[in-house]
Formats: C-alpha cells, sequence, structure tokens
C-alpha cells in the first residue's frame, strides 16, 4: 500500500531540521515547542500541500480532514473551539517559506472573529474596544489579502472614521466607534468582493490558507526571489497558530530582539519593544518604538524570562537568533525566531566570537561567512577629514557609503537608475511594494522605523546600504522633498550621500575612502583595539582558516609589477594570466603597426627586435615582483585590428589630407592594413595561436623575451618560474607547431646563457574542440588554463562584449537563467565540458596541472564548482583574490 503523505505538522512534531517542509517560521516554531519554550500552540500545513495547490489549482484531497484532526487537537488543548461565540479561540495564519522573505507574503490575524464571537471576546476579555478593534482588524486584512478587495479602501474608511471623531490616533476611537466601522467595513467587503465577509469560523481559516498559498505567486514574491536567487517552486507552508494579544492594554506589547547586535556582532540587549501593539505594527515600523532595555522597567519579569529564553536560543542554534514575541498581560509569548541576518562585519565578528565561546569550530566559522561578505567589506567608505555637511542622524541599518540623487518614490527610482543615474531612495517608511525601487537604489534613507522596519531588514539581506528612522528629516513625498533640520530643503535630484554604518547623512557628495579590510590586505592596517580593527582582526582569523582548509591555490591575472605585488599581498599564489597584449598598448602601439604594415621579412625582424627589449624588460620586472611563484605568461592573444586605429578615423583623416592634398602616405598604407586585417567576427578571427602561426617571429620573439628574462633573474639569483601559454588552441597541432620553436628558442637561450630554465609550455582550453579532445592536446601540453571567458562565448553562441547589455536581462526576467553564465559558471554546460577535459587531460597525462583565469576564477560560486572538478588553482583579478581564497576555503569543508 502506498504511504499516506503528511500534509500537517502539529508544533510538537516538527524540527528545525525541516524547513524544506515546513518553512522556516514552522521549522523553528516547532524547535522552540520543543525546547519549552512559551509558544502558543498550533500545527502548519507543509510546502508540499502548498506545492499541490499550486500545481492543480486545489487543495490535496486529505489535506481537509487533517486540518480538521488538528484544529480538534488544538480546541482541544486550548479548551475552546474556533470561533466558539462566547468564548472564541482566534487563530493567525502565516506564511513562512523555506528561506525567508520579510513581507513578501500575506498573513492573516484574529481567524475566527464574527459578529457573534465578537461578543464573547469582548467579555472574556473585559474590553469591548479590544474586541472591535480585533475584529474591524480581521475583515481589513481578509478583505484585503483573500477576498482582493483595495485596502485603501479601509485606510479611508478609518480616517473617515476618525475625521468624524476629530481624532487623529486610532487608539482613540472607542469600541462605538469601532462598531460603526465593523458595519461599514462589511459593507466595503459587500461591494468590492461580491460577498459578505464570511460569518464561519472554518470558512475564514480555510480561505485565508488558500490565500497564503496564492501569495507564494504574487509579482513582488516572485521579484524578491528572483533577486535573492530562491528557486520559485519550493512553496510556502502555512502557520496556523492560536493568538495571543499585545494589544489588551499597557501590559500588553509586542517586539522583535535579536540575541546579539546584528549590526557589529556585539553581545548585548537589541531590539525593539512597543507597548500594547500587535505584532505587525513593529515590522511595519508605523508607530516608534522603545529599546528594548526598557522592558526591564515596563515588566521586569517578563524581561529576565527574555534574556534567559534569548540565551538558551543562542546557545542551541549557536548562532544570532533574531526573535519576534508578544506579552499578554504579563505572560511573554514567542511568536518566531531564526537564525537572523546580519551585515557582512558581523558575519565575520559572530563567527569568530562563537568560536572563541566554543561553541563552533572553525571549520563551521567557514560555512558562517561568505566571498559575497567579504567583497562588501572591501568596498570603500566616507571619508571622515571630508568637509561634509551632516543634516541628519538615524540608525545605521545596513553598511556601505551610498551617494545618489534623492528620489522619493520607488517608480522614480527605478526609471532614473534606467536612465544610468544614481539614487538615494527617501521614504518615511518602506513596505513591500518599494522593492524594485531599493534594488535599483544605491541606498535607502527612511525617516522612521527601527533596525527591524522592513527597510532595515530587506537592505540588509540585499547588502544595500541603508540608514533608517531619521527622525529629523521630515520626508514629503507627495512634494517629493524633504525638510533637513534648519529648514534647508532637499528636492527631488539633489545629492545627498547616506552611511549605514554610523547612520549619518549628509548633502551633497562626499568623498570616500578605502574599507580597513582592503587596508589590512594590503598590509596597512593590523590588528588592534577599536571598532574597525575588531573587524580586521575577524577577518585575519577566518582567512586563516580559510587558508588552512582551501587545496585549491589561489593566483592572479595581472600584468605587471604593480598589480603582481599588491596581487602578492593579496596572497596571490602566481600568476595564472599575464596577457602580454596589455603591454602592446602605449607608446608601443607604433611598434606593432610597423609590424603588422611590414611587407618584407627584413622590416618584420626589425620591428620585433624592437619589441625584444622592452617585453624583457617587462617579464623582469613581473618575475621579480613574483619571484618564487609562477608566472604563466600568454602569448598575444587578440585580432591585431585591435593595434590599429580606428577604421572611421582613419578613413575620415585619410579623406581630409586627400582633399588638402596633403600627404598621407602611412595613413594610407595604414588604411589598407586595417581594411585587409578588417573581419566581421573578429573574436573567431585571426586571434590566438592563430597569429603566431601565421606572423612569423611573433611568437618566438615573445618566447624568447620569457627566456631571457628568466636568464637574466636566474643570473641575479632570483627565482623565475615562467609558464607559457597558448591561447585559443582548438586542435593539438596548432599547439606542436609552436611548440617546437618555443622548445628551440628556449634551448638556445639555454645554452648561450649557460642556465637550465625550467619553462613550462601548456595552453589555454577556451575553445569547445579543445575541451573536447583534451585528452589529445595534453600530449603536447604540460598545463591547462580554462579560458571560461571565451568558452562561455563559443558554447553558448554568446557575444561576450554584447550580450550582457541587449538581452540578458529580458533572459534573466525570464527565468532561462539565474544570473549571466559570464559570471557564473554554467555547471551543467560550459562545466561540464570543463569537467571532461579535466578528466581527459589527466588520463593522458597524470600531472597535468590545471587552472582558470576566467572572469569565473574569482566568483563565489563557480570556485566551489572548480574545487569539486579538481583543479589545481583558479586565477582571477588581484581585488578578488581574497573572495577565491575564501570560498576555496569554504568548499573544501
Ligand atoms: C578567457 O577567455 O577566459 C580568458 C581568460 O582570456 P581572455 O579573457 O583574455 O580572452
Ligand atoms: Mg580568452
Amino acid at each position: 500500500s502506498v504511504e499516506a503523505v503528511k500534509f500537517v505538522y502539529d508544533f510538537t512534531e516538527g524540527n528545525k531540521d525541516l524547513k524544506d517542509l515546513l518553512g522556516g517560521k514552522g521549522a523553528n516554531l516547532a524547535e522552540m515547542t520543543n525546547l519549552g519554550l512559551p509558544v502558543p500552540p498550533g500545527f502548519t500545513i507543509t510546502t508540499e500541500a502548498c506545492k499541490v495547490y499550486l500545481d492543480s489549482g486545489e487543495e490535496p484531497a486529505a489535506l481537509r480532514d487533517e486540518v480538521s484532526a488538528h484544529l480538534d487537537a488544538l480546541e482541544a488543548k486550548m479548551g475552546k473551539k474556533l470561533g466558539q461565540a462566547d468564548d472564541p479561540l482566534l487563530v493567525s495564519v502565516r506564511s513562512g517559506a523555506k528561506f525567508s522573505m520579510p513581507g513578501m507574503m500575506d498573513t492573516v490575524l484574529n481567524i475566527g472573529l464574527s459578529d457573534k464571537s465578537v461578543q464573547g471576546l469582548a467579555k472574556q476579555a473585559g474590553d469591548d474596544r479590544f474586541a472591535w478593534d480585533s475584529y474591524r482588524r480581521l475583515i481589513q486584512m481578509f478583505g484585503k489579502t483573500v477576498l482582493g478587495v483595495d485596502g485603501d479602501l479601509f485606510e479611508e474608511a478609518l480616517e473617515a472614521a476618525k475625521g468624524a471623531k476629530k481624532v487623529t490616533v486610532d487608539t482613540e476611537l472607542e469600541a462605538a466607534d469601532l462598531k460603526k466601522l465593523v458595519t461599514r467595513f462589511k459593507k466595503i467587503v459587500k461591494a468590492e468582493a461580491g460577498r459578505d465577509f464570511p460569518q464561519d469560523p472554518r470558512e475564514q481559516m480555510d480561505l485565508a490558507i488558500h490565500a497564503v498559498f496564492d501569495s507564494w505567486n504574487t509579482d513582488r514574491a516572485k521579484l524578491y526571489r528572483r533577486q535573492e536567487r530562491i528557486p520559485g517552486d519550493l512553496g510556502t507552508a502555512v502557520n496556523v497558530c492560536s493568538m495571543v494579544f499585545g494589544n489588551l492594554g499597557p501590559d500588553s506589547g509586542t517586539g522583535v530582539a535579536f540575541t546579539r547586535d546584528p549590526a557589529s556582532g556585539h553581545q548585548g540587549v537589541y531590539g525593539d519593544y512597543l507597548q500594547n501593539a500587535q505584532g505587525e505594527d513593529v515590522v511595519a515600523g508605523i508607530r516608534n518604538t522603545v529599546p528594548l532595555a526598557e522592558l526591564e522597567t515596563i515588566d521586569k519579569k517578563s524581561y529576565d524570562q527574555l534574556m534567559q529564553i534569548m540565551e538558551t536560543l543562542e546557545n542551541h542554534y549557536k548562532d544570532l537568533c533574531d526573535i519576534e514575541f508578544t506579552i499578554e498581560r504579563g505572560q511573554l509569548w514567542m511568536l518566531q525566531t531564526r537564525v537572523g541576518k546580519r551585515t557582512a562585519g558581523a558575519a565575520f565578528r559572530i563567527a569568530t566570537q562563537l568560536v572563541d565561546q566554543g561553541l563552533i569550530d572553525e571549520t563551521e566559522a567557514l560555512q558562517r561567512v561568505n566571498g559575497a561578505q567579504l567583497a562588501q567589506l572591501m568596498f570603500p567608505r566616507f571619508d571622515e577629514d571630508a568637509k561634509v555637511e551632516k543634516v541628519g542622524r538615524g540608525i545605521a541599518a545596513s553598511p556601505g557609503a551610498a551617494v545618489g540623487k534623492a528620489v522619493f518614490d520607488s517608480y522614480t527610482a527605478v526609471k532614473w537608475s534606467r536612465s544610468g543615474e544614481k539614487v538615494i531612495l527617501v521614504r518615511r517608511e518602506t513596505n513591500p511594494d518599494d522593492l524594485d525601487g531599493m534594488i535599483a537604489a544605491e541606498g535607502i534613507l527612511t525617516s522612521r522605523g527601527g533596525k527591524t522596519s522592513h527597510a532595515a531588514v530587506v537592505a540588509r539581506g540585499m547588502g544595500k546600504t541603508c540608514v533608517c528612522g531619521a527622525e529629523e528629516l521630515e520626508v514629503d513625498t507627495k512634494r517629493r522633498r524633504m525638510t533637513v533640520p534648519g529648514g534647508h530643503v532637499v528636492e527631488e535630484g539633489d545629492l545627498i550621500s547616506i552611511d549605514g554604518s554610523s547612520g549619518k547623512v549628509y548633502l551633497g557628495e562626499v568623498p570616500v575612502v578605502p574599507s580597513p579590510v582592503v587596508e589590512y590586505f594590503e598590509g596597512r592596517m593590523h590588528a588592534g583595539a577599536n571598532d574597525a580593527d575588531e573587524l580586521v582582526e575577524a577577518v585575519h582569523r577566518i582567512m586563516a582558516f580559510a587558508d588552512r582548509k582551501r587545496r585549491l591555490r589561489v593566483r592572479a591575472n595581472a600584468d605587471n609589477a604593480e598589480d603582481a605585488l599588491r596581487a602578492r599581498r593579496f596572497g596571490a599564489q602566481g600568476i595564472g594570466l599575464c596577457r602580454t597584449e596589455h603591454m602592446f598598448l602605449g607608446d608601443r602601439r607604433e611598434l606593432v603597426e610597423r609590424l603588422i604594415l611590414a611587407d618584407t621579412q627584413a622590416e618584420r625582424e626589425e620591428s620585433l627586435a624592437a619589441l625584444l627589449p622592452l617585453q624583457k624588460k617587462d617579464f623582469v620586472e613581473l618575475f621579480s615582483a613574483m619571484d618564487g611563484l609562477p608566472v604563466t605568461v600568454r602569448l598575444l592573444d587578440p585580432p591585431l585590428h585591435e593595434f590599429l586605429p580606428d577604421i572611421t578615423e582613419l578613413s575620415v583623416r585619410v579623406a581630409l589630407a586627400e582633399s588638402r592634398q596633403e600627404s598621407h602616405e602611412n595613413d594610407l598604407r595604414l588604411l589598407q592594413a586595417v581594411h585587409r586585417l578588417h573581419e566581421q567576427n573578429p573574436m573567431l578571427g585571426l586571434r590566438g595561436v592563430r597569429l603566431g602561426l601565421v606572423i612569423p617571429g611573433l611568437f618566438t620573439m615573445q618566447v624568447r623575451a620569457i627566456a631571457e628574462a628568466a636568464a637574466e633573474r636566474k643570473a641575479a639569483k632570483g627565482d623565475p618560474r615562467a609558464e607559457i601559454m597558448i591561447p585559443l588552441v582548438g586542435t593539438v597541432q596548432e599547439l606542436e607547431i609552436v611548440r617546437e620553436e618555443a622548445d628551440q628558442v628556449i634551448a638556445e637561450v639555454q645554452e648561450v646563457t649557460g642556465t637550465d630554465l625550467k619553462l613550462s609550455i601548456g595552453t589555454m582550453i577556451e575553445l569547445p574542440r579543445a575541451a573536447l579532445t583534451a585528452g589529445q592536446i595534453a600530449e603536447a601540453a604540460e598545463f591547462f588554463s580554462f579560458g571560461t571567458n571565451d568558452l562561455t562565448q563559443t558554447v553558448w553562441g554568446f557575444s561576450r562584449d554584447d550580450v550582457e547589455a541587449s538581452f540578458f536581462t529580458a533572459y534573466l526576467e525570464k527565468g532561462i537563467f539565474g544570473v549571466s553564465p559570464f559570471e557564473t559558471i554554467d555547471r551543467d554546460g560550459v562545466g561540464s565540458l570543463v569537467k571532461s577535459a579535466v578528466e581527459a587531460g589527466r588520463a593522458t597525462r597524470p600531472d597535468l596541472k590545471l587552472g582558470v583565469c576566467g572572469e569565473h576564477g574569482g566568483d563565489p560560486e563557480s570556485v566551489h564548482f572548480f574545487h569539486e572538478v579538481g583543479l589545481d588553482y583558479v586565477s582571477c583579478s588581484p581585488f578578488r583574490i581574497p573572495v577565491a581564497r575564501l570560498e576555496a576555503g569554504r568548499a573544501a569543508t
């Protein structure tokens, strides 16, 4: 018989490892329940049920009975029935996916209230006002999220009620006013949804469950998932939880807390508390909260209990947790916990703090940070010494230094950023509808809300600079302006600067300085006591963990001594790609021009001879900068026309000269050469090894320069370790011919100088044919370096210079891929070619050295892939070396 699938789990049945099935919220509610913490009883409907519903449009057949059974059990436990007239059990119906999507999906509170049970609730609570306020909230929330009624209609009715009463805040409305409002709300529902607000509590609950399922696929949820790279097919779980009330008077309230500071990692009391309020009020940042520490004076018993629970949670999860709680008439209830989001700097600090506390080991510490966070810490910061006009200070919600033009709505943020402007999104507070504006902006500034407001949570998640709760700024979104203390008005389009690490807001553009982490890698800053150094200390330790763990070596793509030295300081273990074409630019271009234009062998040899000492000098510098470490020098790769003047410019010059009857002999020759060398698809044309084969003497000149430079370094008691790399090889024959010539030159230099240079010769694997025939190519190559830029270009048939700007946005929007294959290695396509080439190459030559030097070498996800397929090293630009080291360490854990 087929075992029946279980779609509903009581909170006592789950645990924190069941996030796939129960969602993050459900899994952690279960975990807390089983830890014996005060969680209001309830149950979770699985993501599997959601998936069936979303796929078929109907809930699974077994769901209804399962929900009934769990509801019965819940009612028995609570001693009252859902919506019971004299004493109703009320429940919340909350979404909760595997990955947190703050505010993206729906929640309905106070399910179970009806015209009858509202009376019972009033009696039980001894509070008419509370009961009617709860009922009007239910109709409002239910009307908007379940029945699709425009939420503004309820807001307007609420405003009208306040206006009629001449009051400004809704807490001043009395029971009778709220009762009238309920009647008004029900009329709105009837008119807009074409049905009555359901009085049957079970119907309320079932409809709310379906609404939560449906909210998985709202536009804003989809956008958020795309941004956060959360798969679209996971579905959400639904948590049905007995209601507790934070709005039953001054001895009630609701709050959010962190077990340590999510911005610095410091231990202490961090959070916000709002007296006499219901949960959503805090997260929405609508009313201003008090710091959690004040709870100690408001309600010492609950405060002490909360502190103890927080310690239990940290020790249990061995990580920073964030918490939502409610106090109902002096009784503390835990409504949610999860391993909390944190800033990049805090991630590093917390990981090392937890190691010091003995809660986690080095390997686990590496899992608590990532390369993207490290990259974020390497961003520059505002120059503290700059002359600036500080106009406000809010809460440092998400670090970074952002400069841009102030815009006051998301639509403008998106529009302006599309046209290339940098913008700061300024709002009173943000809500989920602001998501695309937040994505488009350099930073976000709000005048209300705390560290746990929507803006703060979402910005931190995106790694975007955010200052929130800057209360002295008067933001007027309607008139698109804000007034700063002293009366100055910032209009839409005015430049402002915000510092997400200090919370400071400045007028104009503040200059930026390098980050302390970069100063550390540069060797200009060391561990110490103040705040920045604490971060440096943590980074230093985590990098040491990674270096101990990793198997992949990390090299740099660098073409000159300066970059090479920086790369070395950043931890590079050699150069994986020196692009020699970069040595032929500037004033040497003319020499290359002469080489290309040479009509006779003598002319060609003359220009090569002029280039030789220059190349040699470059290599001497490079080898001495990288003394003792391998340096892979790639012979000339790009199409020759890249060294010649632009065809249009040159044509104009020739035409002008002709009309003026001036002499233009040289330009004419150049123009002819440009025409001769013009190609429709230069990237598929005369470049790489093909150049070496058709331009006599070019590659041998480069090989001679390398060999002579190495010999010179040896003579100077240096330790040069040059590797010669041939680009764009498609067949072993090409490599064999070049190799034969190169070996001859090397032998010659060795003989003349009397040194053994130990130069190795290898090739790039950057064409599909090279990858497919890697077994043959390895016969003639001592190493492979995967050129994943060209390999991606040729495997997909995507022009690497064009497609990202032309149609990739459409591809990303359609979900054809989640990230550009030029950024993160396409495992299934390009990656599988890399994998089979590795295997074939090693089969031919077991000691074949294998690396990658395409842009992917510094991309976190790709580094994990290269580790998995067994490369020896990755090579990337100097600034990405720390990230590659870290990710190589993480990949090896
Ligand atoms: C590559 O193709 O991946 C590569 C490293 O070479 P280039 O980017 O210079 O073509
Ligand atoms: Mg290439």
